[in-house]
C-alpha cells in the first residue's frame, strides 16, 4: 500500500463493516426498524429478519469479494476461532449458487470438543453452538464474511468469553438505570465505555525466526543484557522511523477498513517498543476491535518482514507491554456517567458513579487482580515497571481533597492553595487537570473515566470487563436499594456518599505505586497482594466472588469452578512449554556453541604451549578455565531443570500443579538463564546460536 494518503480516509472507514450505514442502505425499512431496535434494547431476533438480514448481508459480502462465511467467536483459549463454510449450494444443473439462510446467521455449529471447557462437557457430547450477537458488526476479513457471535453448550453452558461479557454488560445496565431514575432521567440504556490502548514490540522478521524461543512461546527464554539498554529514553515518543512508520500506516488502513477508530500512535519507553490507541466505544465492540487488533499487528507485520511481539515481557530487563483499559460509563443519550458536571445536582450523580466505582474496586479488588493473571503477566506486575499486584486507585489531589471534604462536611483545602468549598451541597467543576496523573498506578481516574492498566498486552480484554461491569454494578445495586427506599432522596444520597468514602478510603492511593514503602503500606492497609498467578487464582472461587457472579447471572458456581481449572492449566501449560523450550536450546543450540569456542581456546593454549615455554599462557588458561566452570554449572542447571519438571507430574490438582510450576519450575529454570546469559558473555559473538537482545532491539 502506498504512503501517500491521497485515499480518502472517510471512505475507507469502515468500508468492510456491514453497519448501520450499510443496514439502512439495502434493508426494507421495517426489517432494518426491527433490527434496530433489537440491537439497542437486546431484544431477540426475529426469524424473518435474520432471513431478509442474511440475504442482504450475503449479498454485500459476495460485492466485496467474499466466497466464505464463518461464525467468529471467543473461545477460552483467548484467542478468536472461525471456521469457514462457503457460500457456495450446488444446483441441479451441476452449477452453484451462493446461499445464506437467515438460519445459518443466526446459528452455527463448531464440532467444539477440542476447546477448552474445564471439564464443563464431556468429548461425546461436546458440540456447541454459536448465535448471532447482532450488538456486534459482521465484518469482512480477507474474502471471508466474519459474525461475530456467542458460544454455548448444548445444555446452555457458557463457553467462551463473549456470553458473560453480554451479561455483566445487561446487569450494569439494570442497575445504572435503577439509580438514574432515581435522579429522574429515564434513559434507554446504559452500556460500559472502553478504549483499549495496545502496546506491542516490532522486531526484524528475520531475528525472529532465528530465535525458537521467542516462536514458540512469544518471549526470549535467554539474552544477556546489552551494552545499551532503554536508559536513554531517547525511544519514548521518539521520531517514528521508515519502515516502522509505513507499517503503522498500513496497520492504520486496515483498522479503519474493518471500523475500529485507531487514533494515536506513538513509541513507547522501550527500544522497538509502539503503542496504538483506538477511539473508544461499547465495551462489546472494544472487546472484538482489540482482538482484531492485535490479528492485523502481526498479519501486517509479516508483510513487512517484520514481527510483532504482543507477549507481556518479551525482553527481561526491557519494559514489558500491557494494556490501558479506559473505561467508563455512557448513556443511549450519550451521557458519560464519569464527566464531573456543571451545577451540584449532576455532580452528586457523578460523584455517586465514582464512589461506586471505587467502592466496587476496593470490595473486589482479588477479582480485578485475578482477571489479568496469566504467566505472561507475572513478568510485569510487581515488577518496577508496571503497575504492582496490589489494587488501589488514583484520583489525584483535587478529588481526593474534594472527598475527604465530602466525608467530614468541611471544606478543605486541595493542590495549589486551592480551597475547596464543597460539601457535597456545592461541588463546583471539576477542573480536569491533565498533568496531574500518576502513571504508576493500576487503577487512574483521568479526567472522565478510570484507566485499568494491569492488563497484559496478549490478554483478551474481555475477562478484566466482565469482572469491571459486574463488581460496578453490585454496588449500584447496592446503592439502588438503599436508595429507592429512601423518604428523603436529597439526604440519603448524602448519607450513602458519606458513608461510601469513609469506609472505603483506603483503596484511594496517590502516591508512586512502585516504591517499596507502597506495599509495606498496603500491607498495613490491609490490601490483598496476590503476587503471582496462583496465587492470585486460587481466590477465583472464594465465596465472595462466587457470589457475585451468581448473584448477577455472570456465571454459575460450576462454571466459575471450570473456569478456574482452564485458567490453572494454561498457565501450567504455559510455563511447561517453556522449560520444554528452555532445554531444547540449552542442550542443543547453546551448549554445542559454548564447547566450540571451548575448543578454540584450548587449542590456542596448547598451540601456544607448544611454540615454547617462554610464551604466556596465563589468559587462555583463565578463560578455558571460566568457561569450563561456567559450563559445569550450566549442564547441572540443566539437568537440574529436567529432573524438576518430570516431578510435575505426581501433582494431583491443576491448583497444586500450577502452584508446583510456580515455586519450582520457574526457579529452575531461572538458574539455567543466568548461566546462559554469563556464557553469553564471555563466548565469541560468531559462535553464539542465535540473535542477541542488542542485535534484536536496536535494528529496526
Ligand atoms: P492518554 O491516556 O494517553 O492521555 P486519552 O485520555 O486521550 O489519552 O485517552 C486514552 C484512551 O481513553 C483512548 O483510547 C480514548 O478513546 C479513551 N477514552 C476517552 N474517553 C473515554 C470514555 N469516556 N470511556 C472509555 N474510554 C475513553
Ligand atoms: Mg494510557
Amino acid at each position: 500500500m502506498p504512503n501517500n494518503v491521497t485515499e480518502n480516509v472517510s471512505e475507507i472507514f469502515g468500508s468492510k463493516v456491514f453497519n448501520s450505514g450499510v443496514m439502512r442502505k439495502r434493508l426494507p425499512k421495517h426489517i432494518y426498524a426491527s433490527l434496530l431496535k433489537t440491537m439497542k434494547e437486546d431484544l431477540p431476533l426475529e426469524e424473518n429478519v435474520a432471513e431478509v438480514v442474511a440475504n442482504a448481508m450475503k449479498d454485500w459480502a459476495l460485492e466485496l469479494g467474499a466466497t466464505h462465511y464463518t461464525h467468529w467467536f471467543q473461545p477460552m483459549t483467548g484467542v478468536t476461532a472461525e471456521k469457514h463454510d462457503s457460500f457456495i449450494s450446488p444446483t441441479d444443473d451441476g452449477k452453484v449458487i451462493m446461499e445464506f439462510s437467515g438460519k445459518e446467521l443466526i446459528k452455527g455449529e463448531p464440532d467444539a470438543s477440542s476447546f477448552p471447557s474445564g471439564g464443563l462437557r464431556a468429548t461425546f457430547e461436546a458440540r456447541g453452538y454459536t448465535a448471532w450477537d447482532p450488538t456486534s458488526y459482521a465484518f469482512i476479513k480477507g474474502s471471508t464474511l466474519c459474525i461475530p457471535t456467542i458460544f454455548c453448550s448444548y445444555s446452555g453452558e457458557v463457553l467462551d468469553k463473549k456470553t458473560p461479557l453480554l451479561r455483566s454488560m445487561e446487569a450494569l445496565d439494570t442497575h445504572a438505570r435503577r439509580v438514574l431514575k432515581l435522579f429522574g432521567k429515564d434513559v434507554k440504556k446504559v452500556t460500559s465505555t472502553i478504549g483499549a490502548e495496545q502496546e506491542y514490540f516490532l522486531i526484524e522478521r528475520d531475528m525472529y525466526k532465528k530465535r525458537k524461543d521467542l516462536i514458540l512461546t512469544g518471549r526470549t527464554l535467554f539474552g544477556a543484557k546489552p551494552p545499551k539498554g532503554q536508559e536513554m529514553e531517547t525511544h519514548y515518543f521518539g521520531r517514528i522511523r521508515g519502515r516502522v512508520a509505513n507499517y503503522m500506516a498500513e496497520l492504520d488502513r486496515e483498522l479503519w477498513s474493518l471500523g475500529i477508530a485507531s487514533k494515536t500512535r506513538h513509541n513507547e519507553v522501550a527500544p522497538a517498543q509502539h503503542e496504538m490507541a483506538p477511539i473508544f466505544t461499547n465495551t462489546n465492540v472494544a472487546t472484538d476491535n482489540n482482538q482484531l487488533t492485535m490479528e492485523f499487528m502481526q498479519r501486517v507485520a509479516y508483510r513487512h518482514d517484520l514481527a510483532c511481539l504482543l507477549h507481556e515481557k518479551p525482553f527481561e530487563g526491557v519494559n514489558g507491554s500491557g494494556k490501558h483499559n479506559n473505561f467508563s460509563m455512557s448513556t443511549d443519550t450519550g451521557e458519560n456517567l464519569l464527566t464531573p458536571g456543571d451545577n451540584p445536582v449532576e455532580n452528586k450523580q457523578f460523584l455517586l458513579f465514582l464512589c461506586a466505582t471505587i467502592e466496587a474496586v476496593y470490595k473486589y479488588s482479588e477479582m480485578l487482580r485475578i482477571s489479568v493473571a496469566n504467566a505472561g503477566n507475572d513478568h510485569r506486575l510487581g515488577a518496577n515497571e508496571a503497575p504492582p499486584a496490589i489494587v488501589s486507585v488514583f484520583l489525584g489531589e483535587q478529588l481526593t481533597a474534594a472527598l475527604k471534604s465530602i466525608e467530614t462536611g468541611k471544606p478543605v483545602t486541595a493542590a495549589k492553595d486551592l480551597v475547596m468549598e464543597l460539601g457535597v451541597k456545592s461541588l463546583p467543576k471539576f477542573i480536569i487537570d491533565a498533568t496531574d496523573r500518576n502513571r504508576t498506578s493500576p487503577f487512574a481516574f483521568t479526567g472522565n473515566k478510570f484507566e485499568y492498566r494491569m492488563l497484559g498486552s496478549n490478554q483478551s480484554i474481555s475477562g478484566p470487563n466482565i469482572t469491571l461491569n459486574t463488581i460496578v454494578a453490585d454496588v449500584l445495586s447496592d446503592y439502588a436499594d438503599i436508595l429507592e427506599k429512601a423518604d428523603n432522596f436529597d439526604s440519603a444520597l448524602d448519607a450513602l456518599l458519606q458513608k461510601s468514602v469513609t469506609e472505603n478510603k483506603n483503596v484511594v492511593f496517590n502516591g508512586n505505586n512502585y516504591s517499596e514503602e507502597w506495599v509495606e503500606e498496603a500491607a498495613r492497609r490491609g490490601l490483598p497482594n496476590l503476587k503471582t498467578t496462583p496465587e492470585a487464582l486460587s481466590e477465583f472461587t472464594s465465596e465472595k466472588n462466587i457470589g457475585l457472579f451468581d448473584r448477577h447471572n455472570i456465571f454459575t458456581p460450576t462454571e466459575m469452578e471450570s473456569r478456574q481449572t482452564i485458567l490453572l492449566e494454561e498457565y501450567s501449560k504455559t510455563i511447561n512449554i517453556e522449560a520444554l523450550t528452555m532445554l531444547s536450546l540449552a542442550k542443543r543450540e547453546i551448549s554445542p556453541a559454548v564447547l566450540t569456542y571451548t575448543k578454540e581456546v584450548i587449542d590456542t593454549l596448547s598451540a601456544k604451549k607448544a611454540c615454547g615455554a617462554t610464551i604466556d599462557v596465563s589468559a587462555e588458561t583463565t578463560l578455558a578455565e571460566r568457561l569450563s566452570t561456567l559450563f559445569g554449572e550450566f549442564i547441572k542447571s540443566i539437568d537440574n531443570l529436567e529432573k524438576t519438571l518430570a516431578a510435575a507430574e505426581e501433582c494431583d490438582s491443576a491448583q497444586t500443579e500450577a502452584n508446583y510450576f510456580c515455586e519450582k519450575v520457574i526457579p529452575a529454570m531461572n538458574e539455567v538463564r543466568v548461566t546462559a546469559d554469563s556464557l553469553e558473555e564471555i563466548v565469541a559473538e560468531k559462535y553464539w546460536p542465535f540473535p542477541t537482545y542488542e542485535d534484536i532491539l536496536f535494528y529496526v
